[in-house]
């Protein structure tokens, strides 16, 4: 295939080091558009050509369990672009290629707030609306402006709004209507200007302090998530800056979870259960441990209606088993750890062959070498079954599985 642009199409072409699981299966085609016009360019040829299709942006939430008989797609656009608004806040745009987490630092380093609590997810900025990245009390959706994007049938170019892009709980409307049907090209934020005390114009340096603009009460800094709070105490600060909250993140996250480059994972493989508070209340009735947060966004899981290890007691924790004088649900959801849940099954650091249950984050499958992605789906599916018998909670997949 000629594109007459730069592109290259490339035959068997291994993706090892294109996923941070590290399978070692290859793509029959694959092809890198490094800008937007590639990617639009590619889009035309795309429905000339009846191949299935993988977009990968930085392979990490994806789980290849064969070779890809189709044409691999690995977006590498990039580029980072801003306005300012004039009213202490600046609309910053990422090409949808753009690793996050150099995003994130760039951000920082250029005095701009709100992003800081997202630092180190692993993937890339085009990403980041498609499941709608959250970490420490921080949702990216509070934050997107807008969304650009092509439908890869058509080639039409689209532009989607916040309220658009239907934001909730590691949820968006590109994981639901527009699932296989778009392709994210830029994002742009909405974040809030902070004053250097020490600029660097684009190399975030960790260390500096910010002095907020227009005034640090108005950008709202979050701090109150337990782990957060906890680690910058231990820091000794006391008034934290979007860079000592990046620093403590960055801390947290480190030793919470294996890096990619040493032990093959996907970060979180499954997705923190929402339930119904009626659900919650009985599950509390039998494990009164059991932690739960309120959920403000994201509709409750479906628990499925098979029996439980706890008999009939255990039935009712099943969504569509509550009985009306079982439940009291008032409408409210509650989001359920699901590292509490696999834990309680005795999963934590767990191992079979090359495949295992990450001793320090029960939430992260890990590829100790040469695991199989047909064995890690296997584990997944022992660990999701056992959950469901003793609570009565379906653990959805947080990562694609690419059979
Ligand atoms: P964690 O902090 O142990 O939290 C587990 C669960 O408890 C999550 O559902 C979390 O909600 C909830 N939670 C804990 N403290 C909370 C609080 N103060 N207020 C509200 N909810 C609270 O989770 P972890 O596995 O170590 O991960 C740390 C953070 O990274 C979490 O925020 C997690 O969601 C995030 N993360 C995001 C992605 C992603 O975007 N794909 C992947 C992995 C981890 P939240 O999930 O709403 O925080």
């Amino acid at each position: 295939m000629n594109f007459s642009t730069d592109m290259h199409l490339d035959q068997n072409y291994p993706l090892k080091a294109l996923n941070t699981f590290g399978m070692d299966v290859y793509a029959r085609y694959f092809v890198e558009p490094g800008c937007r016009d590639e990617i639009l360019t590619l889009m035309n040829y795309r429905h000339m050509v009846r191949l299935p299709v993988l977009f990968l942006g930085g392979g990490s939430n994806v789980l290849l369990v064969n070779d890809f008989g189709g044409l691999v797609v690995k977006i590498s656009s990039k580029g980072i672009d801003y306005r300012e608004t004039g009213t202490g806040e600046v609309l910053v745009t990422a090409q949808a290629g753009e690793i996050w987490d150099d995003f994130v630092g760039y951000c920082i380093g250029q005095g701009w707030a709100g992003l800081e609590n997202l630092s180190l997810i692993p993937g890339t900025a085009g990403a980041a609306p498609i499941q709608n990245i959250g970490a420490y009390g921080v949702e990216a959706g509070e934050l997107i402006e807008r969304v650009s994007a092509v439908e890869i049938k058509t080639g039409r170019e689209f532009i989607l709004t916040r309220s658009e892009c239907r934001f909730g709980y590691r949820d968006s409307i590109f994981k639901q209507e527009l699932r296989d049907r778009a392709i994210v090209l830029d994002v742009t934020f909405r974040l809030a200007k902070f004053r250097h005390n020490n600029p660097s114009p684009d190399k975030y340096d960790g260390g500096h302090d910010c002095v907020a603009d227009p005034g640090p009460s108005a950008v709202k800094l979050r701090v109150d998530y337990g782990d957060l709070k906890r680690e910058l105490q231990a820091m000794g600060i006391a008034d934290p800056s979007p860079a000592n909250i990046r620093d403590a993140v960055v801390r947290i996250r480190s030793r919470k979870l294996p890096d990619p480059a040493l032990l093959g994972n996907a970060g979180s493989f499954f997705r923190n259960p929402v339930i119904s508070d009626g659900v919650y209340e009985a599950l509390r009735k039998m494990y009164p441990a059991v932690p739960g947060y309120p959920a403000f966004s994201g509709s409750a899981s479906h628990s499925g209606e098979r029996t439980t290890e706890s008999g009939k007691s255990a039935v009712s924790i099943a969504e569509n088993s509550v009985s009306e004088n079982e439940s009291s649900d008032s409408g409210r959801n509650y989001k359920i750890p699901a590292a509490w849940l696999i834990e309680q099954c005795g999963w934590k650091g767990y191992r079979c062959g090359d495949a295992g249950v990450y001793p320090n984050q029960p939430l992260v499958l890990v590829n100790y070498g040469k695991a199989s992605g047909r064995e890690i789906v296997d584990l997944a599916h022992q660990i999701s079954e056992s959950v469901f018998t003793k609570f009565g909670i379906v653990l959805e997949s947080e990562v694609n599985v690419i059979e």
